[in-house]
C-alpha cells in the first residue's frame, strides 16, 4: 500500500524538523510543505491539504516549540488530529440491528469491486451469526448475476436474481420482499454500475432505492481512482443518500488518499476496506488506528486487542509490566515467540507496535521468520533457567554457547545468531521502558 510511503515521508519531514537547532516559521513552513506534498502525491484533494496546512499552522504555537517542548510530538499530534478529522465526517454510519430486516444497498462504478464487496460484507456478518441474503439488481453488466451467484454459493448465502428479467427495479423489489418473508436480517442489494457516471445510471439507482427503501446506502470506491475520488463520490451522494463508504483494493498500488476525499465528499465514514480478492480480505475500518499506523506511530489499541486475544489472561498484567520495565530476558523472548506464533500473521501484529514493524519482520518473509523463530526456541530449550532469566548476555560464555549448540543439534554460529537477535530485541524493548501504554481507545498518551 502506497499509504505506507506517505507515513514514512511524513515521519521523515517531522524528524528533519526536530533536528533543526531552531524552529522558526521557516523551518515549520518547510516541514508542513513537505507533509502537504506527500499528501498530494497520495491523492488527497488539494483543497483538503491546504485546509489541513492552515489548521496546523493555527494549532501549532511557535512559542511552545521554542520553549523546548517536544516539537516533533506536538506537530505529529497536530497532523494526527487533522488526518483523523479528515476521515471523520462527524457522524457514525447506520449500524444494522440483528434480528430486524436491514436493507443495505451498494452503489459504485463498474469495476470498483461492488459485487465482490457485497459478498464480503454478507460473509463478514454471516460469520457473526447473522442471516444475510444477496439481491442482484445489476441487469446492465452481462455476467453480473453469475458472479454474484458464484460468490454467494461459495459462502452459502441465499441469493436472488434473474437471467431473463431486465428491469433492475422489479428484481430489487421482489428480492427484498422474498428475503423479508424469509426473515433474513441483512438484505444486500447489489446495483448496476457503469464505466462512467451517466444520468441513466443515477436514475436507475434512484428507482432501486425507492422500491428497496434501504436503511443504508454504501458507496464502493476503488482506491486507485486517485484525485477523481472527490467528484465521483459527490456525484453518487447527490443522487442517493449515501451513508457509508467502503474503499476497495487497498492491497494494490493505490495511493489511498482518495479515501479521505470520499469521506469529505459524501460526509460519510469509511466503514470497511477491501484488501484483496478473497472473501475474507476485508477489514473493519477504524480511523485512529489507521492514521496512527499511517504515521508510523504504532497502533496501540490494535496491539492491546491482540494481547487480549492471544496472551492468556493471567499473563497479561505481567507482560505489560515487563514491557514497561524494559528488563528483557531470554525467557521473555521465548514467551513472546510462543505468543507470536499464536498471533497469526506476524507482520500484521508487529506493525502495530511502535518501532517494531520493519525491524523484526520484513514484509513478505513471514514464513522464513516463523521457521527462524522455531529454531531459536529449540536452542533456548537447551539453556539453563539462570541463563533464561538473566538480562546479562555475558552469562553465555563460549563454552555455554558450545553446549547449547550441541544440546539442540545446531551450530555455534546459529546460537550466536539467536543471541544477536536477543540483543537487538532487548534494545528495542528498552525503548519501551517507562512508556505509558494507553488504555484501549485512548491514543493521547502516544
Ligand atoms: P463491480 O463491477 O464493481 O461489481 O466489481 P467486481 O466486484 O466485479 O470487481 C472487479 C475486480 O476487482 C474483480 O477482479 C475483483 O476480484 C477485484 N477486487 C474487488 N475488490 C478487491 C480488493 O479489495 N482487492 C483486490 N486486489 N481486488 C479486488
Amino acid at each position: 500500500m502506497v499509504l505506507a510511503e506517505l507515513g514514512g515521508r511524513i515521519s521523515r519531514a517531522l524528524q528533519q524538523m526536530s533536528n533543526a537547532t531552531l524552529i522558526d516559521e521557516k523551518v515549520l513552513a518547510e516541514c508542513l510543505n513537505e507533509i502537504s506534498r506527500a499528501l498530494l502525491q497520495a491523492d488527497v484533494q488539494f483543497k483538503m491539504v491546504m485546509n489541513m496546512q492552515n489548521n496546523i499552522k493555527k494549532i501549532v504555537n511557535l512559542d511552545d516549540l521554542a520553549a523546548g517542548h517536544n516539537k516533533r510530538k506536538i506537530i505529529q499530534q497536530a497532523v494526527f488530529n487533522e488526518l483523523c478529522n479528515m476521515l471523520d465526517p462527524g457522524k457514525a454510519a447506520f449500524v444494522p440491528k440483528k434480528g430486524k430486516p436491514n436493507v443495505i444497498m451498494f452503489v459504485g462504478l463498474q469495476g470498483s469491486g461492488k459485487t465482490t464487496t457485497c459478498t464480503k460484507y454478507a460473509y463478514h456478518y454471516q460469520k457473526k451469526g447473522w442471516k444475510p441474503a444477496l439481491v442482484c439488481a445489476d441487469t446492465f453488466r452481462a455476467g453480473a448475476f453469475d458472479q454474484l451467484k458464484q460468490n454467494a454459493t461459495k459462502a452459502k448465502i441465499p441469493f436472488y436474481g434473474s437471467y431473463t428479467e431486465t428491469d433492475p427495479v422489479k428484481i430489487a423489489q421482489e428480492g427484498v420482499d422474498t428475503f423479508k418473508k424469509e426473515n433474513c436480517d441483512l438484505i444486500i442489494v447489489d446495483t448496476s454500475g457503469r464505466h462512467k457516471q451517466e444520468a441513466s445510471l443515477f436514475e436507475e439507482m434512484r428507482q432501486v432505492a425507492e422500491v428497496s427503501n434501504p436503511d443504508l446506502v454504501i458507496f464502493v470506491m476503488d482506491s486507485s481512482i486517485g484525485q477523481a475520488a472527490f467528484d465521483q463520490a459527490q456525484a453518487f451522494k447527490q443522487s442517493v443518500a449515501v451513508g457509508a463508504v467502503i474503499v476497495t483494493k487497498m492491497d494494490g498500488h493505490a495511493k489511498g488518499g482518495g479515501a479521505l476525499s470520499a469521506v469529505a465528499a459524501t460526509k460519510s465514514p469509511v466503514i470497511f476496506i477491501g484488501t484483496g480478492e478473497h472473501m475474507d480480505e476485508f477489514e473493519a475500518f477504524e480511523t485512529k488506528p489507521f492514521v496512527s499506523r499511517l504515521l508510523g506511530m504504532g497502533d496501540w489499541s490494535g496491539f492491546m486487542d491482540k494481547i487480549h486475544e492471544v496472551v492468556p489472561m493471567d499473563q497479561q498484567p505481567e507482560l505489560l509490566q515487563k514491557l514497561t520495565e524494559g528488563n528483557f530476558t531470554l525467557r521473555i523472548m521465548y514467551e513472546q515467540f510462543q505468543n507470536i506464533q499464536n498471533m497469526g500473521p506476524l507482520s500484521q501484529v508487529m506493525s502495530m507496535i511502535p518501532g517494531f514493524s520493519q525491524e523484526l519482520m520484513p514484509k513478505g518473509r513471514e514464513n522464513e521468520s516463523q521457521a527462524k523463530i522455531k529454531k531459536f526456541m529449540t536452542m533456548m530449550d537447551s539453556m539453563t533457567n539462570e541463563e533464561l532469566d538473566s538480562s546479562n548476555p555475558k552469562l553465555m560464555t563460549e563454552s555455554r554457547v558450545y553446549r547449547v549448540a550441541r544440546g539442540s543439534g545446531r551450530t555455534i554460529r546459529e546460537v550466536n545468531e539467536m543471541l544477536e537477535e536477543y540483543k537487538r530485541l532487548a534494545k528495542i524493548w528498552g525503548k519501551m521502558k517507562g512508556l505509558k501504554i494507553p488504555k484501549k481507545g485512548d491514543m493521547s498518551a502516544m
